[in-house]
């Protein structure tokens, strides 16, 4: 039976940083924000967000994502109800992509609302990287070229290291790159011995 891993962690905090190194050791890995930007470009989501949030927000049949972040990111309500429409697609999705890797013992789901979705409770263990609130605003104003006030209302908008922590099976804390990756192995290490216990 394959174990369902979640990895999650604030924006910013080097998930998919972390999530690309249990690939490189094999491990499939489900990216779902990822998949969720592309799931939204389905004509099925297009509508519906369409309906949601008005027509205005696209051009032609181009959705305006900055226009949309910006909207969700300040408004936990319409936050709510984009996920509403998003998260049941990207579910049916990876339920589908689980059968095609039915022969791999652990995989990985990284998501950076796996707590705030309630999503945690479908997986068997969950793994949280987390990192300095400086850091994380530094790296994603690098990374996105965007500012301060807009990563913050997105940090704002998800839970706090502390409350994800409590929740955690396991925690890499990222702040050096090569001490996370190595905490990632021995993390791999455990979850394979526990996998070959079962
Ligand atoms: P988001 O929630 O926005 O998707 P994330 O948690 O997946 O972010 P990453 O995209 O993995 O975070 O990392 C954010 C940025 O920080 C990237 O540009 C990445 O290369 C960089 N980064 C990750 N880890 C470190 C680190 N330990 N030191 C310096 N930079 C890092």
């Amino acid at each position: 039976m394959t174990k369902i891993i979640g990895l999650t962690g604030g924006i910013g905090s080097g998930k998919t940083t972390i999530a690309n190194h249990f690939q490189s050791s094999g491990i499939p890995v489900y990216i779902a924000d990822d998949e969720a930007r592309k799931i939204m470009q389905t004509a099925e989501v297009i509508n519906a967000i369409k309906e949601a949030f008005g027509e205005t927000l696209f051009e032609g049949v181009v959705l305006k994502r900055d226009k949309l972040a910006e909207i969700v990111f300040n408004d936990p309500e319409k936050l709510q109800q984009l996920n509403e429409i998003v998260h049941p697609a990207v579910k049916r999705h990876f339920k589908q992509w689980l059968v095609d890797h039915k022969g791999f013992p652990i995989v990985i789901y990284e998501a950076a609302i796996l707590f705030e979705s309630g999503n945690y409770k479908n997986f068997d263990l969950i793994i949280t990287v987390t990192a300095p609130l400086e850091s994380r605003i530094q790296r994603v104003i690098e990374r996105d070229n965007t500012t301060r006030e807009q990563v913050l209302g997105r940090i704002n908008s998800q839970w706090t290291d502390e409350q994800r922590v409590s929740k955690s099976d396991f925690v890499i804390e990222n702040i050096d790159i090569e001490i996370a990756r190595r905490k990632t192995d021995e993390i791999l290490k455990i979850l394979k011995i526990k996998q070959n216990e079962c």
